[in-house]
C-alpha cells in the first residue's frame, strides 16, 4: 500500500501572518512530503506494507515508525488550524475543558507554557485519557498519543521546522499567534468521533 500525502485543508498562503507561504512550502512540500516518501520507501517488502498509518504507529518501531508517526502528525497538525474563527459548540467538550482545566483560556495557558518550556524537538498535545481526563503533555520527536492509549485532540508542532522562518529562535511568540488560529471545530470532532471510538474500544478490550 502507498502512502499519500493529504492535501492541505487550506491554501498554503491562507495562515499568513501567522505562518507564511514560505513556512508552508517547506514545511508542507519538503518536510511532510519527505516522510511520506520516505515511509513508503522503507515498508517495501516488510511485514508493514500493508498496514494502515495508525497501525503503523501503534506496531511499528525504529525508522518505519518515525516516519509514519510523522506522517500522521503533520496532517494531524494542518488540521488542527484554521484561517477562519471557529467556535466550540459541543456543551460535553465544554464541560469537561471547565472540569480539567478551570477555562479555555487557562487550558491554553497550560498549553503555550508546556509548549514553550519544551526542550528539543516535538509536539505538545492536548490528549484524552482512557479515564475520559484531558491532559495537556509534551511528546518527544514523533512520538504520538496513539501509542500510549491516549486519544489526540490538538497538537502544535515543536520542531524549529515549523516555526524558524517566520519567528527565528522565537517559539513562545510562535504559540502565542498558533492558539489564535486554532481549528476548535476540529478538536471538538476528535473528542467526540475519536474520543467515543476509543471508549468503545476499551470496554470491548475489558
Ligand atoms: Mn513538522
Amino acid at each position: 500500500m502507498k502512502h499519500e500525502l493529504p492535501p492541505l485543508p487550506y491554501k498554503k498562503k491562507a495562515l499568513e501572518p501567522f505562518l507564511s507561504t514560505e513556512t508552508l512550502e517547506f514545511h508542507y512540500e519538503k518536510h511532510h512530503r519527505g516522510y511520506v516518501e520516505k515511509l513508503n520507501e522503507l515498508i517495501v517488502g516488510t511485514p508493514y506494507e500493508e498496514m494502515a498509518l495508525a497501525d503503523l504507529i501503534r506496531q511499528a518501531e525504529g525508522k518505519i515508525f518515525n516516519n509514519a508517526a510523522q506522517v500522521w502528525n503533520h496532517t494531524f497538525y494542518w488540521n488542527c488550524m484554521s484561517p477562519d474563527s471557529t467556535q466550540l459548540r459541543s456543551h460535553d467538550f465544554q464541560e469537561i475543558v471547565r472540569h480539567n482545566f478551570g477555562s479555555r483560556e487557562e487550558l491554553l495557558q497550560e498549553f503555550t507554557e508546556a509548549g514553550k518550556d519544551y526542550f528539543g524537538s516535538g509536539y505538545v498535545w492536548l490528549t484524552l485519557d482512557s479515564n475520559g481526563s484531558l491532559r495537556i503533555e509534551t511528546m518527544t520527536n514523533a512520538e504520538n498519543p496513539l501509542t500510549q492509549d491516549r486519544i489526540p485532540l490538538l497538537t502544535a508542532d515543536l520542531w524549529e521546522h515549523a516555526y524558524y522562518i517566520d519567528y527565528r529562535n522565537e517559539r513562545a511568540r510562535y504559540l502565542n499567534q498558533f492558539v489564535k488560529k486554532i481549528n476548535w471545530e476540529f478538536v471538538e470532532r476528535n473528542f467526540q468521533e475519536l474520543g467515543s471510538a476509543g471508549v468503545s474500544f476499551r470496554q470491548t478490550k475489558a
